[in-house]
């Protein structure tokens, strides 16, 4: 068999498998979020990814790449991971979106898992989301690394013992401790070379009535705030600036008994304030889960906010959606992201 793996490889036959390779994409698509959406326009009438030799397929056993659209949590990393071994080789992997490169607007979630963690990457897309023009890019650079021999191309077939004893799949790690009371502090300091980033929270603290101000990673800054003083602290940072809520978050600590409310500012309007993150947030009592909407001040709150009660059964005053179900289905679960039970251990096949 290894002589024949090597002859496919390297023989007169080698670079006839590359050009078959190359042209032969099937892609299966990991949809785990909006960047989902640009796949789909990637593969539309309008682009028409086929005409690049890659067509979606669905099937895990009969592709030879995969697209992975975005964040990776710690439940789709398995998923992931069991995709990629049920493919044949040569196989290759495309990530595309923020999520996938460094966690996106999740970055400091507890949840995100970086794809390249879990199986070798071959090319990275960067983009919020990538435009299907990146992405049909990135396939036409896998080509490229199809051709040179920098991807993977050589056709291994490996032997699969079927009796007890087989080699155990690596997959990601479990978490090493699980707590009972699980901390969840959103506003632990980085010490970053930001200049900019000290003078901007110098003129924060001097507008917003802050229980603390704190610099998390290079243009990511945390404001704690009490719970009325979100509108508060709003304004102000529309003063400075900011002049969008680009993320609603809401996190659950049962065993601190509240709730934790995020608001993400960004600014579309003052350039250096573009690449900032800053997320202002507040403890809310789990038995009275109530903030004032700022979906008057800042519209793009409002789709935020409603999806947030959903979740959650935070009431956000003054959001006219609030006590109707907006994204889940009448005879859904109510607020199915309350952690209303006993958190268990992940466990991965191993
Ligand atoms: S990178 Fe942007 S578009 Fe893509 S999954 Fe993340 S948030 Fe969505």
């Amino acid at each position: 068999m290894d002589e024949f793996v090597d002859f496919i490889r390297s023989g007169p036959l080698g670079p006839l498998k590359k050009w078959g390779t190359r042209w032969s994409l099937w892609p299966v698509h990991l949809v785990t979020a909006c960047c989902g959406a640009e796949l789909a326009h990637a593969f539309a009438c309008g682009y028409d990814g086929e005409r690049i030799g890659a067509l979606n397929y669905g099937i895990a056993r009969q592709t030879n790449l995969i697209i992975v659209e975005g964040a990776i949590t710690r439940k789709m990393a398995k998923v992931l991971r069991i995709t990629w071994e049920q493919m044949p080789d040569p196989k290759f992997v495309i990530v595309m979106g923020a999520c996938g490169l460094q966690g996106g607007i999740f970055w400091n979630g507890y949840h995100m898992v970086k794809p390249s963690d879990v199986v070798p990457v071959d090319f990275f897309i960067p983009g919020c989301p990538p435009t299907p023009e990146a992405l049909l890019r990135g396939i036409r650079q896998l080509q490229e690394k199809i051709v040179t021999g920098e991807a993977k191309t050589s056709a291994v077939f490996p032997e699969v013992p079927l009796e007890s004893g087989r080699k155990p799949r690596v997959l990601p790690r479990s978490p090493k401790r699980i707590s009972k009371a699980p901390a969840v502090i959103v506003n632990v300091p980085k010490n970053v070379e930001w200049e900019y980033g000290q003078k901007l929270v110098g003129e924060i603290k001097a507008k917003v009535d802050a229980l603390s101000v704190t610099i998390t990673g290079k243009n990511r800054i945390a404001i704690k705030v009490g719970r009325g003083d979100i509108p508060k602290a709003a304004m102000k940072l529309r003063e400075i600036g900011f002049d969008h809520v680009k993320n609603v978050n809401v996190i659950d600590v049962p065993n601190e008994d509240k709730f934790i409310v995020e608001y993400y500012f960004s600014s579309y309007s003052v350039k250096e304030l573009m690449p900032v993150l800053v997320n202002v947030f507040a403890d809310v009592p789990r038995e009275n889960p109530k903030v004032k909407s700022l979906a008057k001040m800042f519209p793009s709150a409002d789709y935020l906010e409603r999806e947030m009660h959903d979740f959650f059964g935070v009431v956000f005053e003054g959001n006219p959606w609030t006590g109707r179900k907006f994204l889940l289905a009448p005879d859904a679960p109510e607020y199915p992201l309350r952690k209303d039970f006993k958190l268990e251990e992940e466990v991965y096949s191993r």
